[in-house]
C-alpha cells in the first residue's frame, strides 16, 4: 500500500496517515490528522477546507471566516480557537481562556458547550466546566451526582491527576475514592491523615524489666517504658488484700489492664 512508502506522519502526534496539508502559499510539508490540527491551533477554514499549521497562520487573514465571534476581527490569529459545534472562531482572550492542545481538541464554544456525559446543552447553572480541558458536564451526570457548582477550580475525569502519586481516576481502583474538587485521590488522602496524627510509640521495649522507681514518670515523657504504673495503683484492693503479703502490695506493671495506646482513631472522611 502506499501510505507504507509514504507514511504521511502527523506533525503533532507522529503517527502515520495524516491527510490534511497544510496550504500556505509558499509550499509547506506539514500534514496533520484533523484532531491533531485542532489541538496543534491549526486554522481550518470550513468554508473553503483550507488548512493552516501554526507557522503560517498568518495567511489566514485573507479568510473571510478567519474572524473572531465576540471582536468580529481577525485580531492575534494564533489566539483563535475553532468550535466544534457551531464552526465559528473566537479568540481564546476574547473569552478569557487561556488556550492550550487540550483546550482546543475538540472544543465547544460557550453556545454549543454540551455535557459530555448526556450530550445536552444547557443548565448553564448546573454545568461544570473542566478548567483543563473546558469541557462541559453537568452536575447531575456526574457520578455521585454534585449538590451545586464547586467554588474552586475543578478538573473531569479525563483531566484529573492526583498531585500525590500522579494516579488517574482511570488507574484507580474502585475502592479508592477520588473527588475533583481535592488534590489526591482517596488512597493519598488517608496516608496524609495518618501522618499528620502523631505516633505514639508502638511498642515497649521489653528488654529492660519496668522500673520499680515511679519518680521520673513526667519528665521523659517519650522514652518512659511504662506509663501505666503512675495511672492505676493498685486494683480490687478489698477483695485481693486478704491473700496478699504486704510486701507483694506493690503494683505490678505487668498486668496493668488497659493499654493506654489506643490506636488513633480514624479521621473521619473529609468531606469535598
Ligand atoms: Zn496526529
Ligand atoms: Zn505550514
Ligand atoms: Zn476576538
Ligand atoms: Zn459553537
Ligand atoms: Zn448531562
Ligand atoms: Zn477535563
Ligand atoms: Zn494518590
Amino acid at each position: 500500500p502506499p501510505w507504507l512508502l509514504c507514511p504521511q506522519k502527523c506533525e503533532r502526534c507522529g503517527r502515520a496517515g495524516a491527510t490534511i496539508p497544510c496550504r500556505a502559499a509558499a509550499g509547506c510539508s506539514r500534514l496533520y490528522h484533523f484532531p491533531c490540527a485542532a489541538a496543534s491551533g491549526c486554522f481550518q477554514s470550513m468554508k473553503t477546507l483550507r488548512l493552516l499549521c501554526p507557522e503560517h497562520v498568518a495567511e489566514a487573514v485573507d479568510m473571510e471566516d478567519a474572524q473572531c465571534s465576540v471582536c468580529h476581527g481577525p485580531g492575534d490569529l494564533q489566539n483563535l480557537v475553532f468550535c466544534t459545534g457551531c464552526g465559528q472562531y473566537y479568540h481564546g482572550a476574547c473569552l478569557n481562556i487561556s488556550l492550550t492542545p487540550c483546550k482546543r481538541s475538540g472544543w465547544q464554544c460557550p453556545e454549543c458547550k454540551v455535557c459530555q456525559t448526556c450530550r445536552q446543552r444547557g443548565q448553564d447553572s448546573a454545568m461544570l466546566v473542566c478548567e483543563a480541558c473546558d469541557k462541559g458536564y453537568h452536575t447531575f451526570c456526574m457520578e455521585p451526582a454534585i449538590q451545586g457548582l464547586p467554588t474552586g477550580s475543578w478538573k473531569c475525569k479525563n483531566c484529573w491527576v492526583c498531585s500525590d502519586c500522579g494516579r488517574r481516576p482511570a488507574g484507580l481502583d474502585s475502592s479508592c475514592p477520588w473527588s475533583p474538587g481535592s488534590t489526591v485521590c482517596g488512597d493519598c488522602q488517608q496516608r496524609r491523615a495518618t501522618a499528620d496524627v502523631p505516633t505514639a510509640p508502638e511498642h515497649t521495649p521489653q528488654l529492660d524489666p519496668p522500673s520499680q522507681l515511679e519518680s521520673p514518670g513526667p519528665s521523659e515523657p517519650m522514652d518512659a517504658p511504662m506509663p501505666l504504673p503512675e495511672l492505676e495503683p493498685v486494683e480490687g484492693d478489698e477483695e485481693t488484700q486478704p491473700l496478699l503479703d504486704p510486701k507483694e502490695m506493690v503494683p505490678d506493671p505487668t498486668e496493668a489492664p488497659s493499654d493506654p495506646h489506643e490506636a488513633p482513631s480514624d479521621p473521619h472522611e473529609a468531606p469535598p
